[in-house]
This record gives structure tokens, C-alpha cells and sequence, in this order.
């Protein structure tokens, strides 16, 4: 069987206005290959399917997180937005990319559901403009829904795309798009962007104990700051779960040489003990058996020692503890007052 070739690779969000890019650009008989980009901080690889079925979209989930990563710990050349959010970059990021992909799907130009002027960081005409050039895209990058804002692309001047069918959408308003969703048929209205935590100060506090403890972290530590409650002292790293799907989540993620702190005898809380700066002294592994016990209401209110058994590659060890929510080691969790320092560091623009 021969390859399915595509006339557009797309950067697909999730969002509405990345969803109507790619179905203008079809509705022109082209066929496109919608690009998921997935990392810690964005993405939803498990939505691949509900977004064939309800959309008809060809998607593929590719995976930009250890670049990702790599691309905030070198300090993306232009700055962060309010949180950890390095919109510019990121978009940079994915477009080169998505100019390499080109080739594999046989496309021949890139689409974005970009609106100039809809957002501040990245949707500035002058960042726009940024983005296109140092991405490499200048030749290959159609914006279809504010294309008539933009000179002709190579693709609207050689009749590829029918630059009359492209649209002129402009700030930040929704009717355009709510309008243009309608024309489509498109009844389940997904919400403007994806949901990045980047920028949502209650997720970027958690990443900055790691930017500030570890020189060249991998993607997967970040995975594990997103879920359950997180709680440091110095290097030492605690995530405790909050329910049940958290405690799930926090068994999946556990590498084998994490600690694995659950109660027993008592319903209570899962933890993971990540071990950034070498092996944890016994006294330490106590406390924090005692603090992940303190989230156990039934071990508090037993007022007794509690057992909790701590895994740790493929062993088991028990620690006898009293539940105790104040220990010798101070367990804080992250805040953005602590976090914006270590995000200010790793911006280029605080360093002429
Ligand atoms: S909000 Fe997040 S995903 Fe969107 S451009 Fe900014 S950093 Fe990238």
C-alpha cells in the first residue's frame, strides 16, 4: 500500500481556532496531517481518537517534551510571559519542527490557527513575524484564518490555495470564529487555546524547584510536579497524592529508583520521593514517612505510630512513624513568590 501523502501538516491545539484552520484548508479539497504537540505542560495524546471521530481530523501526537525542556533551560531568546510560559519560543520550537515533519507526510506548506492580535505574547504582528522567520517557515506558513492581513504566501500566489476562501479574523474577539464553526457544522465547541499550565501560576509555581535544583532535568520530572500536592525541602522532593486518581497517576509515574511511601493499616495517601541529589539518609526517609502519614485523618486521629512501608527498586523496607503535618524538615510546598525569581534567572532578556 502506498503512503498517504498530505498537501499541509498542521499545528492542531485542540483549540477552536487551530480546528477551523485545518478545516478551511480542507475545505479547499487539501489533504492535512494534524500535528498534536505533547510535553508535560501541553497536550492531550489520549484525545488522538475523539478527535478523528468527532472532527474527522488525521491526527498524530508527537512529543516535543525533552526539547521542550531543553529549550526553557537554555532561556528562550524571547522572554516568558506572565508565568513559565515562553510563547514565542515555543511557537519557534514547534514550526521548526513541523518543517521537518514536512517531508516525512510529503506536505508542502505548514497551517497555524494564529490571529494577529489575538493574544499578547505571541499573536503580535511583530512576533508573528519572529516566530515565521526563525522558525525557517517564511516560504511554507499559512495563517488561513487572518491570511488576508498577511502579504500572499508562495501558496495563495501559485493558485495552491485559494487566498478569497482565506479569512481576515483579527483581535481577540470570538464572534468571527463562533460564526465560522457554525458554517462548519462543528457543534462541539472546543475552548479557545489547549490549556497550557505554563500559564497558569497554580502549575508553574511547581516547576521552578526543579529548574532551581537540577541543571539539565528530564521531561519526566515535570510529569511528576503536575500531580497531587508537592512539597520540598532543599533537594529533597515529596508528591503526595490527593484521591485516588492522583494516587494512580503517582504509581504510573514512580520510577523504579523513586521511594514509594504508602500507609499501612491506615486509608491514606501516596507518595513519591524523588531522589535528586543522591540517596536519602534513613532519618530523612522518616520524616518523610511521618508527613505523608499527617494526610491520613484515621492515622492522626488513631494517635498512635503508624507503619508505612517505602518501596524502592524492587525492595521493601517499613518505617514506624508518628503522623506528624510539622517535621524537622519543614516540608513547603512551591510558591510563586519563590518561583518567579528562578523564572526571572532563566529569562535572556534579565541578561543583556
Ligand atoms: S501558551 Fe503554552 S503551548 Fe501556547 S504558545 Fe505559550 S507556551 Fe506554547
Amino acid at each position: 500500500m502506498s503512503k498517504k501523502t498530505y498537501d499541509a501538516v498542521a499545528l492542531f491545539s485542540a483549540g477552536l481556532d487551530s480546528l477551523l484552520a485545518v478545516k478551511v484548508v480542507e475545505a479547499q479539497g487539501l489533504a492535512v496531517k494534524c500535528l498534536h504537540f505533547t510535553s508535560p505542560f501541553f497536550g492531550h495524546p489520549r484525545r488522538v481518537g475523539y478527535w478523528r471521530r468527532t472532527h474527522g481530523l488525521d491526527v498524530t501526537a508527537v512529543d516535543a517534551g525533552e526539547a521542550f525542556v531543553r529549550m526553557m533551560l537554555a532561556g528562550p531568546r524571547f522572554g516568558f510571559g506572565r508565568f513559565f510560559n515562553p510563547c514565542v519560543d515555543c511557537k519557534i520550537l514547534m514550526l521548526t519542527r513541523a518543517r521537518e515533519l514536512m517531508e516525512h507526510y510529503g506536505a508542502r506548506f505548514i497551517i497555524t490557527g494564529e490571529v494577529v492580535g489575538q493574544r499578547p505574547m505571541s499573536q503580535r504582528q511583530d512576533a508573528m513575524n519572529s516566530v515565521r522567520n526563525e522558525s525557517g517557515t517564511r516560504d511554507v506558513l499559512l495563517r488561513p484564518l487572518c491570511a488576508l492581513r498577511q502579504e500572499p504566501t508562495p501558496m495563495e500566489t501559485s493558485g495552491l490555495v485559494d487566498r478569497e476562501r482565506l479569512h481576515g479574523f483579527w483581535g481577540r474577539g470570538r464572534t468571527a470564529q463562533l460564526e465560522l464553526a457554525r458554517a462548519f457544522g462543528i457543534t462541539d465547541i472546543p475552548t479557545p487555546a489547549g490549556g497550557c499550565l505554563l500559564t497558569e501560576e497554580s502549575s508553574a509555581k511547581r516547576y521552578a524547584p526543579i529548574f532551581a535544583t537540577l541543571a539539565e532535568p528530564p521531561a519526566a520530572h515535570f510529569y511528576l510536579a503536575n500531580v497531587g500536592r508537592q512539597y520540598w525541602s532543599g533537594t529533597h522532593w515529596l508528591a503526595i497524592g490527593r484521591d485516588k486518581k492522583s494516587n494512580d497517576l503517582l504509581s504510573e509515574l514512580a520510577r523504579p529508583e523513586d521511594l514509594v511511601f504508602v500507609l499501612q493499616g491506615h486509608p491514606g495517601p501516596l507518595a513519591v520521593g524523588r531522589e535528586l541529589a543522591g540517596p536519602w539518609a534513613p532519618e530523612v526517609v522518616a520524616d518523610a514517612a511521618a508527613f505523608v502519614a499527617s494526610f491520613s485523618p484515621r492515622a492522626v486521629a488513631s494517635g498512635e505510630a503508624v507503619t508505612v512501608a517505602v518501596r524502592q527498586a524492587g525492595t521493601q523496607r517499613t518505617v514506624s512513624v508518628t503522623p506528624a503535618r510539622t517535621t524537622p524538615l519543614t516540608w513547603s510546598e512551591p510558591t510563586w513568590a519563590d518561583a518567579a525569581p528562578v523564572r526571572d534567572r532563566m529569562d535572556p532578556k534579565n541578561h543583556p
